[in-house]
């Protein structure tokens, strides 16, 4: 059957069943505006694999297509020559924000401390001419909070309102991208609307720190340091544009990998790299040791949403989390019981296969789950194909496995404890329930070009 939203063929995913598949593609074929021979050109035509991203080609437009492969590296080096010109009106205030699930790639690669590679990232891309370099934690902080929020609404709404659980998490745009073209009102209604971190930096990147800064946002060229492609496509929703300056909230995404291929054209290495501190958003101060949140491979919404629902609904303190694994390890499931009655079941549904498994529950409805942290990617954001992949496109384990040792060694702190968080809710965002909280923490998910075929899959 054809998805309508797929502009050429088939979509490949509704038939995947292995995560593992990979068909090769000259993603840049249509990209032949773009092909401007600089030092960046090789590394700019790269070629893409269909299973780099969930959103493949087939259900990309041509203007999209030819939007997302703008943003590579070349793209990084005309805002850098831009600011070398004569005319300062055209100048741009270079800013790039880090993934924290960059950050062991880095580490891991060049054997170094996450802290160590962090500094000498930071160092890297000032020495290129970046202004400010940033880490996306805090963005995650407001992420987790306001999905914490939703969750406890939604669930004391949950006899009213029939779309208000299950809830499912928002922060992967693979996720997201399938989710909105393929599986449509099935689950759009059932996504929390919590802006993810990437686009909770834009805001902050272009909204807050502008302000601080005397700045237009246009003024600012914001990039996105991540580690898979499909945030390039999550850049450029329509949500996250502001008309009255013409400005994306982030105006470039770049891979961990994308990176390294700088440093390897520029024949440097991150062990040459000077030690600088972090930016952080608030004027002179500096960031300090990298810190993560709870969860083991991604940004721990089901960890602390689930701490947190048991407080509020149930007045019950957990401490720790025990995982249930169901049909794999990418496949666990978490419960709280009181009086003997199971009050929450969560689960954690990483990668393709599992997430189909997700949706033919909710089409048969038998649905026991009151929230799904759901990535597209099996094993979570430090497996995102932007990153710690071999020559031949597969995940590089051993790599991995010690980028997985990296990750659960950075300290956990809670984003309810970060006080910067706290004051922004208060002098920039008017509070926590305010208007302003909803304009810019948090957006809608709908199902794209919704037609019968779409709605019509069989799995
Ligand atoms: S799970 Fe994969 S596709 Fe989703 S945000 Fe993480 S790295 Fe990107």
């Amino acid at each position: 059957m054809k998805c309508e939203n797929c502009t050429k063929k088939e979509c490949s995913k509704k038939q995947k069943n292995d995560d593992s598949q990979s068909t090769s593609v000259d993603a840049l074929s249509s990209n032949d505006g773009f092909e401007e021979k600089n030092e960046f050109y090789a590394l700019a035509n790269a070629k893409i694999l269909l299973s780099d991203c969930l959103a493949c080609d087939n259900c990309m437009t041509s203007e999209e297509g030819a939007r997302v492969f703008q943003q590579n590296q070349k793209e990084l080096f005309r805002i850098l020559n831009l600011n070398k010109k004569c005319d300062t009106s055209k100048h741009k205030v270079l800013a790039v924000s880090i993934c924290p699930q960059s950050l062991p790639y880095f580490a891991a690669k060049f054997n170094l401390s996450v802290n160590d590679a962090a500094r000498r990232l930071c160092g890297f891309l000032k020495s290129l001419g970046v202004h400010y370099v940033f880490d996306t934690t805090i963005a995650a902080d407001f992420s987790i909070l306001e999905s914490q929020r939703e969750f406890v609404q939604r669930y004391q709404r949950r006899n009213q309102e029939e779309h208000a659980l299950p809830m499912f998490a928002s922060a992967c745009p693979g996720w997201i991208r399938y989710a909105e073209r393929v599986l449509t009102n099935l689950v759009t209604s059932h996504i929390c609307t919590a802006k993810s971190p990437q686009q909770i930096m834009g805001s902050l990147v272009k909204g807050y720190f502008a302000r601080q800064q005397n700045l237009s946002p246009d003024k600012i060229f914001h990039v996105i340091v991540a580690p898979c492609y499909d945030k390039k496509l999550e850049a450029l929703r329509e949500d996250f544009y502001t008309a009255l300056y013409n400005s994306q909230e982030v105006d470039c995404v770049l891979t961990s990998g994308e990176i390294v291929q700088i440093m390897e054209q520029k024949n440097v290495s991150m062990k040459d790299m000077t030690e600088v501190a972090v930016d952080s958003l608030f004027g002179e101060i500096k960031e300090g040791d990298v810190v993560r949140h709870d969860g083991k491979r991604s940004d721990g919404y089901l960890e602390h949403i689930f701490k947190h629902a048991a407080k509020e609904l149930f007045g019950m303190d957990v401490k720790e989390i025990t995982y249930k694994a169901l049909k794999n390890k990418d496949f666990q499931e978490v419960t709280l019981e009181k009086d003997g009655e199971t009050v929450l079941r969560f689960a954690a549904a990483y990668g393709f296969r599992n997430i189909q498994n997700l949706v033919l529950k909710l089409k048969k409805g038998k649905f026991l789950y009151h929230f799904v942290e759901v990535l597209a990617c099996p094993g979570g954001c430090l497996n995102g194909k932007g990153q710690a992949q071999t020559e031949d496109g597969k995940p590089d384990k051993a790599l991995l496995n010690q980028m997985e040792e990296v990750y659960a060694a950075i300290p956990v702190r809670l984003p309810e404890t970060n006080m910067y968080v706290q004051k922004m809710y208060q002098d920039w965002l008017e509070g926590m329930d305010s208007s302003k909280v909803q304009e810019t923490l948090h957006t809608k998910y709908s199902a794209v070009n919704q037609t019968a075929s779409s709605l019509d899959i069989k799995w």
